[in-house]
């Protein structure tokens, strides 16, 4: 077994700080990673690097590469080193983007086959993967959101029924229980339920639904909140639960639905009969897939006849069941335009920061910084208080923070200047997910029914990407799906190190600020009040014409 574990303390490997910075993420993706030994990080087949060589080589480059150079990755192996500048990026790199017509995932499959792609999911290939902490705040505004929404604000006594307890899904139980609800995880793989119950996410494992639904009852009726790891397939266990006249008050799924070959477990199938259907029927094992998934979306169909508040939270679940002939599947509301857009028209969305010197002490000091800084900012705070209370750390100290546009760029560089001064143990590296503003196109996901019907325009990330190597960001990438997410979607992502330095200060006040400016300026274009009333109040330089 190789593993792999980030480098902590003040020693440098590399040549600068920079350098060093992003060698930690990369060593963090895998370090937290679902199945580091195949390199798989997240997503059943979100992978940090091609194979083990460019991994290998991958490091080497960090450790020799100079301020004024940038190393170019091709889907998870390096290609070259070549003579930039020094406030240009350090790396860049493009994942799995395949032209259309070819945009298909057979052809992802083949190319994988014979090593010549990678899917880098959206953190993984841009070592930007923090664990089930990444997602979490975003699990955990949509349970609030719909809590507002449909709850009076509050979801004690209620029931959220769920699947798949992955490197996404493993937070949604700990999600589930800050929002004081009771909570039921269906995942067909027992291991991954003792993860979650070993890193603090998880409390209670059964295999019987009987005592499951005991445990979910006794917590509604006295308003408490539990988190229950049921050992069994979704395609099964939703309408087992539906048939005994139970309907839950929200329902979603986060198993992964998008891959039909490597992630959806069909019904009937040990993990090791999915191992040797793999490879020796794998059409079988896809058209069994399909199947067990639109049995359970018709099971999600019918909570939601019958009152319950169900979506999809953005694992093409519902994309897979309408290919298999469930006409009525996107009756189901997507996460994103149901309870996120009116933030990410704000630029408001998931930005991360790690601490790379390995102390937990540098995370805490900025959570009271925010704490006293950013009171007016309820989002953030309550954030904050809540992660304090509930979060526990997987690998380099990190924290996700849902910031907007003008609040990440305050927040970095008051950080900068805590490394400059010492307040810090080390550097600190910021990014964010690709499910940002304005860094994802995804017409089933992220830009589902877009006001104008910009949907599927996959401008908007690539001009993201470009930007941020304009704006002196340390790295940039620009990923496409793989796996039954191929030809779904585009993203970029960006990380810069705040070393303390002055340069830093200025990569990190253009690249950030321009990242959210874009952002608000996508939903502006789009013709979202929101965005246009952020323009106005944060006087962006947003362009409108007169035909808009
Ligand atoms: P993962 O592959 O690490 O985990 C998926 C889990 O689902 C596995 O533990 C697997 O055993 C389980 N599973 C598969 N089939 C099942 C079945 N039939 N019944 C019960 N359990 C089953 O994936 P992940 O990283 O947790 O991501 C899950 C999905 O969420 C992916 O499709 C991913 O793309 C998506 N995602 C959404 C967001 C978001 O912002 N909403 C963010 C990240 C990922």
């Amino acid at each position: 077994m190789r593993e792999i574990r980030a480098a902590r303390g003040g020693v440098l490997r590399c040549k600068g700080w920079r350098q060093e910075g992003l060698l930690r993420m990369l060593e963090n993706v895998l370090e937290n990673g679902e199945n580091p030994e195949q390199l798989v990080v997240y997503a059943a087949l979100g992978k940090a690097a091609r194979n083990w060589e460019s991994y290998h080589a991958i490091v080497d480059c960090l450790k020799k590469l100079e301020e004024n150079e940038t190393l170019v990755v091709q889907s998870g192996k390096p290609i070259g080193i070549l003579q930039t500048h020094a406030s240009a990026p350090l790396v860049i790199m493009a994942n799995c983007n395949l032209v259309g017509k070819w945009a298909t995932s057979e052809n992802f499959y083949a190319l994988q086959e014979k090593g010549l792609i990678m899917w880098g999911g959206l953190t993984a290939g841009a070592w930007q993967y923090i664990g089930s902490q990444g997602v979490i705040q975003g699990t955990y505004e949509i349970f609030s959101a719909i809590a507002r929404k449909h709850f009076h604000g509050d979801l004690s006594g209620r029931f959220i029924l769920t699947a798949g307890l992955g490197g996404m899904g493993g937070a949604q139980p700990l999600a589930g229980v800050m929002a004081n609800a009771a909570i039921l995880c269906v995942e067909v793989d027992e291991s991954r339920i003792d993860k979650r119950i070993q890193v603090g996410y998880l409390q209670k494992k059964t295999s019987s639904l009987d005592e499951a639904l005991a445990w979910i009852e006794e917590a509604k009726a006295k308003k408490q909140s539990v988190s229950v790891g049921l050992v069994g397939n979704a395609a099964t266990i939703y309408p087992k639960i539906l048939q005994r006249g139970i309907i839950p008050d929200i329902v979603t799924d986060q198993t992964s639905a998008h891959d039909l070959l490597y992630g959806y477990i069909p019904e009937g199938y040990s993990m090791k009969d999915v191992g040797e259907a793999r490879v020796q029927c794998p059409e079988k094992l896809i058209a069994d897939a399909r199947a067990s998934i639109a049995k359970e979306v018709q099971a999600m169909l019918a909570f939601k006849r019958r009152g319950a508040v169900v979506f999809d939270n953005g694992n093409n679940i519902r994309t897979q069941a309408y290919q298999h002939g469930v006409s009525d599947a996107f009756e189901i509301d997507i996460f994103t335009e149901a309870f996120l857009r009116p933030l990410f028209c704000r630029a408001i969305g998931p930005f991360r920061w790690v601490a790379l010197s390995g102390n937990p002490e540098d995370i805490h000091k900025i959570d009271q910084f925010i704490l006293r800084e950013f009171a007016d900012n309820e989002i953030a705070t309550n954030w904050i208080r809540l992660a304090n209370q509930y979060i526990p750390f997987e690998g380099l100290p990190a924290r996700i923070g849902w910031f907007g546009h003008g609040d990440r760029t305050r927040l970095a560089l008051a950080v900068n200047r805590m490394v400059r001064d010492g307040t810090l143990s080390g550097p600190i590296a910021f990014s964010r997910d690709h499910l940002d503003a304005g860094a994802m196109t995804h017409p089933n996901i992220m830009t589902e029914r877009m006001r104008d019907g910009s949907d599927a325009i996959a401008d908007w990330p690539l001009l993201n990407a470009m930007l941020n190597c304009s704006s002196m960001a340390d790295l940039v990438a620009i990923h496409s799906g793989g796996g039954g997410y191929t030809g779904y979607m585009t993203s970029a992502g960006v990380t810069v190190v705040a070393d303390g330095t002055a340069a830093a200060d200025e990569r990190l006040r253009l690249s950030i600020t321009n990242d959210t400016s874009l952002g608000v300026m996508r939903y502006a274009d789009a013709g979202y009040s929101e965005a246009l009333d952020e323009v106005e109040k944060k006087a962006l330089a947003y362009i409108p014409l007169k035909t808009d």
